[in-house]
């Protein structure tokens, strides 16, 4: 059996003329000979009815701690919704289909409430359902536990729902449909000029959407790349091509090895950071600090350790919590929130000189102050004020990806 798997995120399922466009897709699909799983997202964003966030905003107004395993039910709610509308309008249109939940399609999960994973996937249904000649909609983000609770995934869940299935069911490919061309050189809200990234490798496409490139999860990157599966990340409103990622795509033979035949990939940034710094007054201080946030689950990014002074960050929504953990232990600290985080990613940099000059010389021509960095060998990370980020990813697309 050829199986595809397509998945719909929120954007493409919002309204119902977006709805026709998707049904359109998957009928499409479906006469090119394929049996087709559809993967569904909730409807739309924070504020939209019947959107997760919007259900998230009414249980809590009642009361700030919500239960959270009811609140797995609570959110596992959009997703149906919008699955039984899509099968309802296949079947509309006589294309026999069938809505499963997670827990129907057997998608099994371990029970972290709100960021569960998935252990493994029973698809007996699904292919019963599919030899049946039907379409199958499942909803994406959520699955069971082994002991019969609803769960939910976290964000991003619906993507990791569907490379998963491709995987469960050996699927000819995984599509992603969402509103954009593709992956993209950077996020096309923030610059006007991006170029859509043809082909691009598992790995790449992993390390930008690790840095914030939220077209795709990583985490359903890593999951088809286990299985070699070959995904591609496409646009519900237009017949562009899209993105292949794959093992090579987007790779050239250099000698014996296959290397990536771009220098940099795209840039990517994170948003909310706060930076911390500290004086360092006596002596065992690094340690203080580190083991004392590690105890409180608070991790840790950009770490400088020099002998006079500690230098990292926390996401902004703990960073309160960081502060006073410190405080308490008499730690004086610096703090600056406001940050964000660009990161120029490319697996072809390895090795090439220059990078960071580059890198240095896009930004202080636009006057930004860097106020920190680190790397790894195929990302470059700056700290920057989050009010200079607009500015800061346009200028480093501007020098790397436009005169490439
Ligand atoms: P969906 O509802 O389809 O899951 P998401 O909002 O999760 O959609 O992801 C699509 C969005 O990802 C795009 O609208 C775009 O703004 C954003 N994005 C961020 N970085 C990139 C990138 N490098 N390439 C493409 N899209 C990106
Ligand atoms: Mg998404």
């Amino acid at each position: 059996m050829k199986i595809l798997v397509q998945k719909f995120g929120g954007t493409s399922v919002a309204t119902s003329e977006k709805r026709a466009m998707v049904a359109q897709k998957i009928i499409r699909a479906k006469k090119s000979g394929s049996c087709i799983v559809v993967v569904v997202s909730a409807m739309g964003r924070k504020g939209d009815p019947y959107a997760t966030d919007t259900f998230i905003d009414m249980v809590k107004e009642l009361s700030p701690e919500v239960d959270l395993r009811e609140l797995d039910m609570l959110m596992s709610c959009g997703e149906i919704i919008s699955g039984i509308l899509l099968s309802s309008s296949l079947k509309n249109m006589g294309y026999p289909s069938c809505f499963l939940t997670g827990l129907q399609a057997g998608i099994i999960t371990d029970t972290e409430h709100g960021n569960a994973s998935i252990l493994r996937i029973d698809p007996q249904r699904v292919i019963g359902e599919l030899q049946e000649d039907k379409i199958v909609v499942v909803a994406g983000f959520q699955g069971v536990s082994e002991t019969g609770e609803v769960t939910t995934l976290g964000r991003g869940g619906s993507d990791t729902t569907a490379a998963a299935l491709g995987v469960a069911l050996n699927a000819e490919a995984v599509e992603i449909y969402t509103d954009v061309d593709g992956v993209k050189t950077a996020d096309p809200r923030l610059v006007n000029n991006t170029k859509t990234l043809e082909q691009v490798t598992y790995s790449e496409v992993c390390q930008l959407a690790y840095e914030g490139a939220k077209v795709v999860h990583p985490r359903a990157v890593e999951i088809a790349m286990q299985r070699n599966i070959p995904l591609k990340i496409k646009c519900t409103f237009n017949d562009n091509p899209g993105t292949l990622i794959s093992s090579n795509g987007g790779t050239i033979e250099r000698g014996a090895i296959r290397v990536s035949d771009r220098l940099i990939t795209g840039i990517t940034h994170s948003t909310s950071i706060t930076q911390i710094k500290i004086p360092v007054s006596e002596e065992f201080l690094a340690r203080r600090v580190f083991n004392s946030l590690a105890l409180a689950g608070i991790s840790v990014d950009f770490i400088n350790i020099l002998p006079e002074l500690l230098l990292f960050t926390v996401k902004t929504e703990v960073a309160k919590k960081a502060v006073k953990i410190l405080e308490n232990l008499n730690i004086q600290v610096e703090v600056k929130d406001g940050c964000a985080k660009v990161a120029t990613v490319g697996a072809g940099m390895t090795g090439i000189p220059g990078v960071v000059a580059k890198i240095v010389e896009a930004l202080t021509e636009e006057n930004i102050e860097i106020l920190q960095s680190a790397d790894s060998y195929t990302s470059i990370w700056c700290l920057i004020a989050e009010d200079d980020l607009e500015k800061a990813v346009n200028a480093l697309h501007k020098k790397f990806i436009m005169t490439d």
